[in-house]
């Protein structure tokens, strides 16, 4: 058995020698004229888009470990082999079983309103006469922490901080944490129960759910999020000055673990077939709307981008291999057991692409590269020039899935989705296939499509990434 850790100290051993020929080692004539063939094909093929389209209609939403998800599961292998990839098959993955049940948000006073709710991901249910109490508002957890003891206990705790719109979604990096760590901060006070503005951008009247982490030894208390507009009706109540009470009512439980799988299917190598490109998206999806950009839109735009190098006439150097990851949204489950299982592999995971962003436009080519391959990144880049991308940092992050991969020192090309709108759609209701534009995702599948291949084609090695990853969110 070999493992990440052996192979990285043996590759970075001998990495100052493989760095003095990298600037021999560059794309082919007869390689970049495929990535243009494939690029223009692309711009014309709608497989990604009757794929979602499939997907959220035929299966729709799909949270861990319920029926939704175990028809995905089916869903692909079926469609893996209607598209003719190879090798495919599944991963077994425990998941949790949370299950959202119903929520109900009300102010009492001084105007009394019910107001649209859900409760987060994984959040505990409240008993049937629901959680009365007044309630406190504040912008963010370091707002919170700096309230006078006791100010929360026993009240119900609203966060009211508003998440900017980015294009490189860099807004939801500075906002999630009132989601993931606000209930236990708050719980930690002394509070019953919390409500948040929504992690989202949309200006209309949808909660955006998304998963929470409670921490142990804190007592679980009730976490739900209302939407941007209902959030600043709220505000108005506290900005009057008088007390605001609260009624907060959620049926939300958590049921004994399920299996799910990752669902895998290659288009194989052929002289350098133990490399692994990989193109990875999550089936899982949260259960307000389908799952439509999240992430349905990743898992056809992978699909998609892999159907269309396995119609090349030259097959790929390296191994394509799609994964569809079971439970991104509660935990990363399939991602997890997808790492463990890497390292016992006598094949080696060299390229990453993950799609969890939307469903395009791609506005960028950003990379995490051994900086041995940034000619070549440089290469690729110029091979998508009709798609009129901006030129990235080598300091891409990439998604949750390949982040455990990306740590052990898989290079990362990631032709970053454009984020401007997503977060309007983002774990709502209104996540649905009418969010999608079909241009747009054809776009995307020219880009990561030209690029998964002239990856795959690399004569060079694509060498371990030795910068220390920072952990994601
Ligand atoms: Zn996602």
């Amino acid at each position: 058995m070999r493992t990440f850790k052996s192979l990285f100290i043996t590759v970075s051993l001998l990495s100052g020698l493989s760095s003095t020929f990298a600037a021999d080692k560059l794309l082919s004539k007869v390689d970049l004229a495929a990535a243009n063939t494939l690029r223009e094909r692309a711009l014309n093929d709608t497989t990604a888009g009757q794929l979602v389209e499939s997907l959220t209609t035929e299966v729709g939403a799909r949270p861990a470990g319920s029926t939704g998800d175990k028809a995905a599961i089916q869903w692909g292998l079926r469609e893996m082999k209607r598209l003719g990839f190879s090798n495919v098959r599944t991963m077994e993955v425990t998941v949790p079983h949370w299950v959202r049940g119903e929520a109900e948000c009300a102010v009492l006073a001084p105007w009394p309103v019910n107001i649209p709710t859900l409760a987060l991901g994984g959040s505990v249910g409240t008993d049937s006469e629901g959680v009365e109490a007044d309630a406190v508002m504040v912008k963010d957890i370091a707002a919170l922490a700096a309230l006078p003891a006791g100010a929360v206990k026993d009240k119900i705790v609203f966060f009211s901080n508003r998440m900017d719109r980015t294009q490189d979604g860099s807004g939801y990096g500075r906002a999630v944490a009132v989601r993931v760590q606000g209930p236990s901060a708050a719980a930690a006070l002394g509070a019953r129960a919390i409500v948040i503005r929504s992690v989202g951008t949309s200006p209309n009247r949808f909660p955006h759910t998304g998963s929470l982490r409670y921490l142990a030894d804190i007592a679980r208390i009730a976490a739900f999020a209302i939407s941007n507009p209902d959030a600043d009706a709220l505000e108005r109540q506290f900005a009057s000055g008088k007390q605001v009470r609260m009624r907060l009512r959620s049926t939300a439980r958590e049921l004994p673990p399920e299996k799910s799988a990752n669902v895998i299917g290659e288009v194989p190598g052929t002289d350098r077939a133990n490399e692994i490109v990989i193109l990875g998206a999550h089936l899982d999806s949260w259960d307000p709307g389908v799952g439509a950009i999240d992430d349905g839109a990743g898992v056809a735009l992978v699909m998609g981008v892999a159907k269309l190098i396995s119609e090349l006439d030259t097959k790929p150097r390296r191994t394509i291999r799609v994964v569809l990851f079971a439970n991104e949204e509660f935990g990363t489950s399939g991602s997890r057991t997808y790492t463990t299982a890497a390292q016992a592999e006598s094949v080696r995971h060299v390229l990453g692409f993950e799609a969890d962003f939307g469903a395009g436009p791609v506005w960028r080519l950003s990379s995490r590269v051994n900086p041995n391959q940034l000619p070549v990144v440089e290469q690729i880049f110029r091979a998508t020039a009709p798609l009129k991308l901006a030129r990235g940092a080598n300091t891409a992050t990439g998604g949750a899935d390949l982040d455990g991969l990306a740590r052990a020192g898989m290079a990362i090309l990631s032709p970053d989705l454009d984020g401007t709108k997503y977060f309007d759609v983002h774990h709502t209701a209104n996540d649905t296939l009418a969010q999608i534009d079909p241009g747009a995702l054809q776009q995307a599948v020219a880009a990561y499509a030209v690029s998964a291949w002239l990856g795959a084609q690399y004569p060079g090695d694509w060498e371990p990434v030795t910068e220390v990853k920072p952990p994601r969110r």
